[in-house]
């Protein structure tokens, strides 16, 4: 079974290894980086870009846009833009693009924060924009509880304008009285 014992080969310099890699390490050959992800050999620069895309896939971003955006970087600055610059590149377009859903906002911005916060710059104003987020959300839930409270009193008056119509009809109302609408039937039956 001479598949099976298939020697791993270095993603950079394609040297056989020895060992078995199940973690990240130096290649003996290249000294480049070899890291593991899902069982495969991957080299630095791909492993990296692997776990954006898995981060980023909720918000539409294929490999494809990684590397229509990377290559674009490329021209602009005139030599290879890192994952990082690319990246960052993608994530202020998702702040465009999802600018009215909050709690996309929030993922996005905590996203731009841990992409600053790997290079060692400061993250505080990017957690500050994703608490920001967080917050509007909260608004949000509050007010759509407010519009829901607003559209059961409608359905109240509703039921009670069916209710009376049927009274007047002789015909015997079919709703049951309910906590709700208690006090309105009550009325009705008067
Ligand atoms: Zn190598």
């Amino acid at each position: 079974m001479r598949f099976f014992q298939r020697k791993s080969k270095c993603p950079t310099c394609n040297s056989e290894l020895i060992d078995k890699q199940t973690r990240k390490q130096k290649c003996p050959h290249c000294g480049n980086e070899i890291l593991v992800r899902s069982g495969k050999l991957l080299t630095e620069d791909e492993a990296l870009t692997l776990d954006w895309l898995v981060r980023l896939e909720g918000f539409g971003v294929t490999r494809y846009t990684f590397v229509q955006s990377r290559d674009r970087l490329t021209d602009k600055f005139g030599k290879r833009a890192s994952i990082n610059d690319t990246i960052w590149g993608i994530l202020n377009q998702l702040v465009g693009k999802y600018g009215a859903d909050n709690s996309a906002l929030e993922q996005i911005y905590r996203n731009m924060s841990s992409l600053v916060a790997s290079e060692g710059k400061d993250p505080t104003p990017y957690l500050a924009e994703a608490e920001k987020a967080r917050q509007r959300q909260i608004q949000e839930t509050q007010s759509i509880s407010t519009s829901l409270e607003e559209f059961s009193s409608e359905i109240d008056r509703i039921l009670y304008s069916m209710v009376t119509k049927q009274v007047k009809k002789g015909i015997q109302p079919i709703l049951r009285p309910t906590r709700r609408n208690q006090k309105q039937i009550r009325l009705i039956t008067y």
